[in-house]
């Protein structure tokens, strides 16, 4: 299977709730970064993960691949016994939602291997018991989310985009950029992005420019507050001329939209060489949610 990373286009946080997350009205964008996630039947239901930064991926129960593949072998009364194999090419903690790109693929494995045939919408009511941002990894595209982000709408659209996504070391873990957010909010009123309509529009139209100007996330002040680098790192994603910057997600990673895979691949090496960023990586959005490239 070959699963998505996700960007935020725009990423609106309400109030934590009672239950401790916060209602948001986000615009994910799946784009063309993957994981790939082998499932084989086994002895025993086990988990391997290969690439730079496997090491930073759990390889016990808590794996979200291994989790999804435990649900549904629950939900469907199968034999979890099924070794899952990861290839990493999203970032880790890099609010690109790989470990939920991981579980949507897993999902749609399972479903394959078993045969078990469940509807999109069974599979993406799974997934949202995993993590908010799988039934996403699931759709793929471009969506609405509101709820968690779990509640999907497709958001109409024409055209790609080029994206070059900024990586930093070290992640940020998702739970301490909100509890950074709700700090910040006790403590002083703080901007809040306005409604995704100017992204939905800019969508609508195909046009970049205005996408890039609408770009915005609540979370971006958090994540520098906790990684003050990258305020240098969006500074600098501006001088070299990127259409719009914004931290994805809870970051660290950012997203700088461009005119074109050319001018992307131009914007990418230029930041490379200044040092702001720990890696780069060009890629083109939206892409398909996480399905089956080959069965044996
Ligand atoms: P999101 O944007 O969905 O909040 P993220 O992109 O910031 O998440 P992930 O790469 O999904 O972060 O990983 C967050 C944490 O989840 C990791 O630090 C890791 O401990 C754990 N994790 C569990 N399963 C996986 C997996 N299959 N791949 C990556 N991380 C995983």
């Amino acid at each position: 299977m070959r699963a998505p990373a996700k960007v935020n286009l725009h990423l609106s946080v309400g109030q934590r709730r009672p239950d401790g997350f916060h209602d948001l009205t986000t615009v994910f964008h799946a784009i063309g970064l993957y994981d790939d996630v082998v499932l084989t039947r086994a002895d025993a239901s086990t988990v391997s993960v290969e690439g730079d930064q496997a090491g930073l991926v759990p390889t016990d129960g808590s794996n979200l691949a291994l989790r999804a593949v435990h649900l549904m072998a629950q939900h469907t009364g199968n034999d979890p016994a099924v070794a899952v194999h990861i290839r990493k090419g999203i970032p880790v903690a890099g609010g690109c939602a790989g470990g939920s790109a991981d579980a949507a693929a897993a999902l749609v494995g399972c479903d394959a291997l078993w045969g078990t045939g469940l509807g999109k919408d069974e599979l993406a009511g799974l997934g949202a018991q995993l993590g908010s941002d799988v039934p996403f990894g699931l759709h793929g595209g471009t969506a609405l989310g509101t709820g968690r982000g779990e509640q999907l709408t497709p958001v109409l659209g024409q055209g790609s985009y080029s994206w070059v996504l900024a990586l930093s070391d070290g992640g940020l873990s998702t739970p301490d950029v909100y509890a950074q957010l709700d700090r910040q909010r006790e403590s002083g009123p703080v901007g809040v992005v306005s409604s995704p309509a100017g992204v939905l529009s800019a969508l609508r139209q195909g046009d970049a420019v205005a996408l890039g100007r609408a770009l915005g996330n609540d979370l971006q002040p958090a994540a520098i507050a906790l990684k003050p680098p990258l305020r240098l790192l969006l500074e600098a994603a501006r001088d070299l001329g990127a259409l719009g910057a914004v931290v994805s997600g809870s970051g660290p990673t950012v997203a700088l939209l461009t005119r074109d895979e050319d001018h992307g691949i131009a914007l990418a090496s230029a930041l490379s060489g200044q040092g702001v960023c720990s890696g780069v990586r060009v890629a083109s959005g939206p892409a398909a949610g996480a399905r089956v490239v080959e069965a044996h």
